[in-house]
């Protein structure tokens, strides 16, 4: 479709989709891009692609891109097109009017998870050091936040253990919460590679998804959970590797606490974690869930993979941290072929986070609290620094209600149509006095906006992506920037109207810095990148060239510590009014929001999100393959097509929420995880019912 010539150069840089961060050839004639050709030097993909690196770039010369700031007063009126300098010296002096009227509190940021490490280095740093308070966050806040609380707090360390090329040693892969062949196509690929070599497979989903059953691979064992059930689960796992005698006791006596061991050890071996009590909470039968405890504590090297469907819970962080205590418990850790390994979904999520996209934390995961942390970034910017945690995403929709907070700039992120209980986010939008967007689309967002700067896309700048695996990669500016400007340089020239001038060269400078101040980036740079291609972190002293396999020795934290996960049902309940739990989850062709996807061939693939339902719910409601129905839970409805599906269990429906028609996150509530916040997108109860359509 888009081979139109000979290339006449190339330029080696990252797709800027999923986690899995595969490099691609982007052919050129002469500033025209004619083809992305997958690298077959690339770690992460070894010359494999999938449908949305390999097709789905057009949306970058895409019509509806908007390459002039546009300004407006009010959400009422017309935007209005204006020069770069009128857009940023407005937006700078609505900052400082609201602080000035507010207080230094009233305004925040939030980062993106699509744009680059040094862009977000320096949105937390416009944020810090320029608005003075530490009022950002990030959409890990809705996806892997609890994956960074409760690895930190079992590991020492808030990312996945291993590297992709691990599974070649893995004897059983155990999938919990994630779909790989659809939302980590290449990894997926990967995976079923090993599983057709002969590796054992054990799902925890409570959807069929490809995995379970596809040509030439079979799941060994499915535990078809209800949704909200993962901790119970867990901890029935744990309950049987505990009670048969399957700990892994050299493991544990030597890299763990023994005595946090031993209380851990009694509370699942309680009653109401065995699998007979637990196969009435999540439905599946005692025996599978014992058979499948089997094959983890005992069938060789074991690696956990998992993805949304963990962390997007009231208790995602909960549920984390029982991952690894299993982990821990059967000796699951610290060499190829095991650990536990978060799927991250945007291409730069890990990165995100290492960047100090949180509230509480610096670059690195330090808290804001640390003085010498502190006082380190002071002495680097030259500015006084906030030691009180800022808001978070939902706490600042919250303040924003509540009339205390009134300014947001937003780079590359739709938190309108991506964040859950949509009703809250625009109340809270809607109650600003400024919000910036700075996207390459009018998204929902922007709705809401008072000033829009341009974006530019990933062709467009040069920078790093950080991948699920840890592994820091080049992006590589293929095209000069249709907007005039990369978003690095965007968020400075907003930071020196505001009067805080950041004076960075280009991004391998901002690189520099990062390198100076993040102790595991600590020997990243340009230049080793363009020599071996990318580096897995921690890249320091002791790992000159990175660390594709984590907790070798030792934890990061030292001993690894075992964690009480009491399993607390949600307070999202079913009942006679929604008797239906509905959950959610993405499709191969479409990218998260679809901002990207939808402007490109994909979408004639899935040109709609669909509600599957099993048939015995479908009859009950009369409902056809086809029909349009409506779907409507205590936070909001919406109406879509149905699809008559056994993948999904009886009482059990399923959406994607690609498309900003459907608005599957009117739906959802905002029931979040206790430690992190992060929105149980996972678990609505609804009613469905035949509908005319929309
Ligand atoms: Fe891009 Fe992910 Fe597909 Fe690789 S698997 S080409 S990173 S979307």
């Amino acid at each position: 479709l888009y081979d139109i010539g000979q290339p006449e150069h190339s330029v080696v840089t990252t797709c800027a989709y999923c986690g899995v961060g595969c490099t691609f050839k982007a052919e050129m004639r002469g500033d025209e891009l004619v083809r992305m050709v997958p690298y077959k030097d690339g770690k992460a993909n070894h010359g494999h692609s999938c449908v949305k690196g390999r097709f789905a770039w057009g949306y970058a010369t895409h019509k509806d891109r908007v390459l002039k700031p546009m300004i407006r007063e009010k959400i009422s009126d017309p935007w209005r097109e204006v020069s770069w300098d009128e857009a940023i010296n407005y937006a700078a002096s609505e900052i400082k009017r609201i602080q000035a009227k507010y207080g230094r509190a009233s305004v925040g940021g939030i980062t993106s998870s699509r744009c680059t490490n040094e862009e977000t280095y320096l949105v937390q740093e416009l944020v810090r050091a320029g608005f003075g308070n530490n009022n950002v966050d990030t959409c890990a806040r809705v996806c892997h936040s609890p994956t960074g609380y409760g690895l930190g707090q079992a590991f020492g360390t808030s990312a996945g253990t291993q590297e992709f090329d691990s599974i070649e040693y893995t004897d059983v892969v155990l999938v919990i919460g994630a779909n790989p062949t659809d939302a980590h196509p290449v990894f997926g690929s990967h995976m079923k590679k090993r599983l057709r070599a002969g590796a054992k497979l054990i799902v925890i989903d409570p959807r069929q998804i490809d995995l379970v059953k596809s040509p030439h691979i079979k799941a060994d064992y499915h535990l078809p959970l209800r949704p909200g059930t993962n901790v119970a689960m867990l901890d029935a796992l744990a309950h049987v590797i505990v009670t048969e005698g399957l700990v892994n006791e050299a493991f544990v006596q030597e890299r763990c606490d023994p005595a946090e061991f031993s209380t851990w050890a009694k509370f699942v071996s309680e009653e109401r974690n065995s699998p007979e009590v637990v196969a009435k909470i999540t439905g599946v039968p005692a025996e599978t869930i014992r058979a499948a405890a089997r094959l983890y504590a005992t069938g060789g090297n074991a690696a956990i993979y998992y993805g949304l469907g963990v962390t997007e819970h009231s208790q995602g962080s909960t549920t984390v941290m029982a991952i690894a205590n299993i982990a821990m418990a059967t000796g699951n850790i610290g060499r190829e072929g095991v650990g536990v390994n978060p799927l991250r979904g945007q291409n730069n999520v890990q990165g995100s986070c290492d960047m100090g996209s949180f509230p509480h934390e610096f670059p690195g995961y330090r808290h804001v609290s640390n003085d010498a942390v502190r006082e380190l970034f002071e002495s680097i910017w030259g500015v006084k620094l906030d030691n009180d945690p800022g808001l978070r995403i939902p706490n600042m929709m919250d303040a924003a209600i509540d009339g205390t907070f009134k300014a947001l700039y937003v780079q590359g992120e739709d938190i309108l149509q991506s964040d859950p209980d949509t009703h809250h986010m625009s109340a809270g939008l809607g109650a600003m006095e400024c919000v910036i967007v700075q996207d390459l689309f009018l998204n929902e967002t922007a709705n809401y906006a008072h000033v829009f700067l341009p974006g530019s896309t990933f062709l467009e700048k040069d920078g790093t992506f950080t991948n699920a695996e840890r592994r820091i990669q080049r992006v590589r500016r293929v095209m000069a920037p249709r907007n005039g400007y990369e978003d690095w340089q965007i968020t400075m020239m907003l930071a020196k109207a505001l009067g805080y001038e950041m004076r960075y060269k280009d991004p391998g400078h901002i690189m520099d810095e990062i390198a100076k101040v993040t102790p595991t980036f600590a020997n990243v740079s340009y230049k080793l990148l363009d020599e071996v291609g990318s580096v897995q972190w921690p890249c320091n002293g002791d790992a000159p060239l990175g660390t594709p396999t984590m907790h070798i020795d030792h934890f990061v934290r030292g001993k690894g510590q075992f964690l009480l996960t009491e399993y607390i049902p949600t307070d999202e309940k079913i009942g006679p009014r929604f008797p239906l739990l509905l959950t959610t989850g993405r499709i191969l062709s479409q990218y998260n929001v679809g901002a990207q996807t939808r402007r490109t061939a994909n979408s004639s693939w899935h040109p709609e999100d669909v509600l599957e339902i099993h048939p015995h719910d479908a009859e009950d409601r009369g409902i056809r393959d086809g029909d349009w129905v409506r779907v409507k839970s205590r936070a909001g409805e919406t109406t879509l097509h149905a699809k008559i599906s056994e993948r999904v269990a009886p009482g059990v429906v399923y959406t994607t929420f690609h498309h900003p028609l459907t608005q599957a996150n009117v739906v959802t509530t905002d029931f979040s995880d206790w430690a992190t916040n992060c929105p149980e997108y996972k678990v609505t109860a609804v009613q469905v019912a035949t509908s005319n359509g929309p």
